[in-house]
């Protein structure tokens, strides 16, 4: 497990009605390797077809938080999630921001739970302003992407893993 890889892990996401996640955009980094995946996931069912009261939850978190319609998305989330756990297969450590998301990292990767590293303590509450480039997906104008925080991230982990 020593020679295992380091990612950078960061997720952008709905909440349902239970207050629980349901992925939306992923960003994974391999931090010696520099190579990132980026993906969006389709929602559990159309946004048509789903109670009111989570359509207002949505349209918040779409014009508020990430900019990422509900519908969007390439691939579906038992082939996405089959996807985290191959990229991240022979992680030793894997960087997520936050409690909650780590916790919810731990419950999709049962096998990696003891690799799961939080980063609130490693990145600054406030980070300055950084010259990263934009996702390849429509975020509606400064809302929040999983490529960028996760990139912003990078460089914290790599101060932090070499010092
Ligand atoms: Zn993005």
């Amino acid at each position: 497990m020593a020679n295992g890889s380091s990612y950078v892990v960061d997720f952008q996401a709905f909440k349902n009605l239970r207050n629980e996640f349901i992925l939306k955009e992923v960003t994974i980094i391999d931090i010696v390797k520099r190579v990132d995946n980026n993906f969006l996931i389709r929602p559990p069912q159309p946004y048509n077809q789903i109670p009111h009261k989570l359509k207002k939850r949505v349209d918040f978190i779409t014009n508020n938080i990430h900019g990422l319609e509900w519908d969007s998305g390439m691939i579906g989330f038992r082939n996405a999630v089959a996807l985290i756990k191959g990229i991240l297969k022979d992680a030793s450590k894997i960087y997520i921001k936050g409690s909650e998301r780590v916790n919810y990292f731990k419950k999709l990767l049962p096998d990696k739970e003891n690799c799961i590293i939080d980063l609130d303590p490693i990145v600054p509450k406030i980070i300055p302003p950084l010259p990263i480039s934009e996702c390849a997906f429509n975020h509606k104008i400064n809302h929040k992407c999983s490529y960028k925080q996760a990139h912003k991230y990078l460089i914290y982990v790599y101060f932090y893993e070499n010092f």
